[in-house]
C-alpha cells in the first residue's frame, strides 16, 4: 500500500466519479493528494472522507476551474506550500456535450473545449516547466472511448477526446527527455453521476441503462476504482518506460467488431 509514498498528486474534477475514486487510490498508496475541483464543497466533503478513510492520508481540496490558467496554477501553487511540488497529474476534470453537429450551438462547441481539452492542456501548462527542470513527472490525461470511436449525435465530445490524446502524444515525446511521461486513460462506459445524467436524459432510463450494460462483452459497465487502479499504475515507479501512451479500460468493448 506504498507505492506512491512520497509523491505529490494534483486531481482534477475530483469532488466525485473516477477523479474521486482516484484522488482515494492515491491517498491509500501513500500519495498527498489535491483535490482541484470546481465545485468546493464536494472537494472539501470527498478530502474528509479519504481522511477519514483512510490511515494517515494527506489531503487539500481547492476549488479550482480548469478551464482557466489562473484557477489551475493557483492550485498547483497551492500543492507546492502544502505538500511540495506535484510529481503526478491527473487531468480528470470533463463533461459530456453530446449534441447534432448541425443545431449545436456556438456555446456548446466552447464549452466543451473549454473543459475537455482546455482544461488539459491548462493542467499540463501549469505543472510542466516545474517537472521538467526537476526531470520527474507523471502526467495521465482521463480520455475516453470516444478519442477512437464515434457514436452518432456525441458531437463534439469525442473530437475534444481525440484532442486529448493527440496532446497526451504531443507532450509524452517532447518531454520524454526530461523525464516526465505523459500517458492517457480511455475508459469506456464507467458508472458515475455522468453516466447516471446521461441515462436520465433518455425518454426510457431504463432502457437506455440496460442497452449500455448489454454493449460491453462483460456484460457490465466500468466501475471508478477500476480505472483509479490504473491510474495508480501510470503514476508509480512501476510504469516508467510507458510514456506517450494510453490505456483504454472498457471490459474490451473497442476490441468488438460487432456480435
Ligand atoms: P463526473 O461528472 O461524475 O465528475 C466530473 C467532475 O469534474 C465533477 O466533479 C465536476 O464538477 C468536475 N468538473 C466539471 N467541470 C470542471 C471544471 N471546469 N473545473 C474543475 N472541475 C470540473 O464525471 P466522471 O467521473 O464520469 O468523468 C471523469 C472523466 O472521465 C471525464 O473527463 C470524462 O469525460 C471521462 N470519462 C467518463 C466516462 C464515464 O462513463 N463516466 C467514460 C469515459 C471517459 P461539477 O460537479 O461541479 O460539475
Amino acid at each position: 500500500m506504498n507505492r506512491l509514498t512520497g509523491k505529490v498528486a494534483l486531481v482534477t474534477g475530483a469532488g466525485r466519479g473516477i477523479g474521486a475514486a482516484i484522488a482515494r487510490a492515491f491517498a491509500a498508496e501513500g500519495a498527498a493528494v489535491v483535490l482541484a475541483e470546481l465545485d468546493g464543497a464536494a472537494a472539501e466533503a470527498t478530502a474528509r472522507e479519504i481522511a477519514n478513510g483512510v490511515r494517515g492520508a494527506q489531503t487539500l481540496a481547492v476549488q479550482t476551474d480548469v478551464t482557466q490558467p489562473a484557477s489551475v496554477r493557483a492550485a498547483v501553487e497551492a500543492a507546492q506550500r502544502a505538500f511540495g511540488p506535484v510529481g503526478v497529474l491527473v487531468n480528470n476534470a470533463g463533461i459530456n456535450v453530446f449534441a447534432d453537429p448541425l443545431t449545436m450551438t456556438d456555446d456548446d462547441w466552447r464549452r466543451c473545449f473549454a473543459v475537455d481539452l482546455d482544461g488539459v492542456w491548462n493542467g499540463c501548462r501549469a505543472v510542466l516547466p516545474d517537472m521538467v527542470q526537476r526531470r520527474a513527472g507523471s502526467i495521465i490525461n482521463i480520455a475516453s472511448t470516444h478519442a477512437f470511436q464515434i457514436i452518432p449525435g456525441c458531437f463534439p465530445y469525442p473530437v475534444a477526446k481525440h484532442g486529448v490524446i493527440g496532446l497526451t502524444r504531443a507532450l509524452g515525446i517532447e518531454y520524454a527527455p526530461n523525464n516526465v511521461r505523459v500517458n492517457a486513460i480511455a475508459p469506456g462506459y464507467i458508472e458515475t453521476q455522468l453516466t447516471h445524467d446521461w441515462w436520465n436524459a433518455q425518454p426510457d432510463p431504463q432502457a437506455a441503462r440496460k442497452a449500455t450494460l448489454d454493449l460491453p462483452p462483460m456484460k457490465r459497465i466500468g466501475r471508478p476504482e477500476e480505472v483509479a487502479m490504473t491510474a495508480v499504475f501510470l503514476a508509480s515507479d512501476e510504469a516508467p518506460f510507458i510514456n506517450a501512451s494510453c490505456i483504454t479500460i472498457d471490459g474490451g468493448r473497442t476490441a468488438l467488431h460487432h456480435e
